[in-house]
């Protein structure tokens, strides 16, 4: 039988109880990893996805905590580490969004998008990077969003916060892959409109209006997300890093 991609290696995925999380997990538990799933208040939704990485064969944990803390964030390493030794692949994916009028975000909406979708990035990398950097391996996938590329046409009343901190998670990504390479490559995926309990709540006008600019004519699957940060976890993509991929059916394209 020819080894697993994965095989030995410990993953962690940041928000992995649902949604693109729960899908990325159970894809690099496929491929061999072992799997710490983060949570921070469902451990339900988290056993459920343990379950599913079980089903697929695989093994792995699951371990609370709000990125947005850098003590919580840094005593789950503590605890991962104490049961599996260095996180070798890392997926930031824990993120929120308002998609409140932009004439009804304050400050205090700002502060909570940025620190769990900015700081709590800067938190999961930062308590990896120098475990990561002594063994001189380590796969970062950090999640932003295509409107971390540019804002949203369609949607351009909305998303100011959300799309300042997907923005600044591609630069942070960017930045990373300079100074932690070559041990460390980190790369972005920037999904479009996926199917999630993110966005289950659009209107459905919303979401003809986004279909009918999509090339693929689809929203997208969390699996679709999920094939893409494994393809940039794996040594398929060795020469890959410091770069922002677009999973969008077409909606946004890069130059
Ligand atoms: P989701 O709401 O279903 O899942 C988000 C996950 O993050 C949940 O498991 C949640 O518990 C977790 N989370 C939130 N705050 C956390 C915190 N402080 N600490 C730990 N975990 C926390 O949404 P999703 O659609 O699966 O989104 C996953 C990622 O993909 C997010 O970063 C999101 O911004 C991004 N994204 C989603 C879409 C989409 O259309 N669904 C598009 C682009 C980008």
């Amino acid at each position: 039988m020819t080894q697993k991609e994965f095989a030995g290696r410990t993953a962690l995925v940041t928000g992995g109880s649902r949604g693109i999380g729960r899908a990325i997990c159970v894809r690099l538990a496929r491929a061999g990893a072992w799997v710490a799933v983060n949570y921070a208040a469902n451990p339900d939704a988290a056993a459920e996805t343990l379950e599913l990485i079980t089903a697929e064969g695989g093994s792995g944990g699951l371990f609370q905590a709000d990125v947005s803390s850098f003590e919580a964030t840094g005593a789950m390493y503590d605890a991962i580490e104490a049961e599996r030794g260095t996180v070798d692949l890392l997926v930031t994916n824990a993120g929120i969004a308002s998609f409140d009028d932009n004439a009804d975000m304050n400050a205090d909406v700002w502060r909570q998008i940025l620190s769990v979708n900015l700081d709590g990035t800067f938190h999961s990398v930062w308590r990896a990077k120098e475990r990561m950097l002594a063994q001189e391996y380590g796969r970062i996938v950090c999640i932003s969003s295509i409107n971390g590329i540019a804002p949203s046409r369609i949607r351009r009343d909305r998303l100011i916060a959300y799309g300042t901190s997907k923005s600044a998670v591609i630069s942070f990504a960017r930045s990373c892959a300079m100074a932690l390479g070559p041990a460390i490559r980190v790369n972005c995926v920037a999904p479009g409109l996926i199917d999630t309990d993110m966005t289950k709540d659009m209107s459905e006008e919303m979401r003809e209006r986004i279909i009918a600019s999509t090339p693929a004519g689809r929203t997208g699957k969390p699996e679709d997300v999920a094939e893409l940060t494994y393809f940039l976890l794996s040594d398929a993509a060795d020469f890959v890093t410091g770069q922002t991929y677009v999973t969008s059916g077409g909606l946004v394209t890069l130059p």
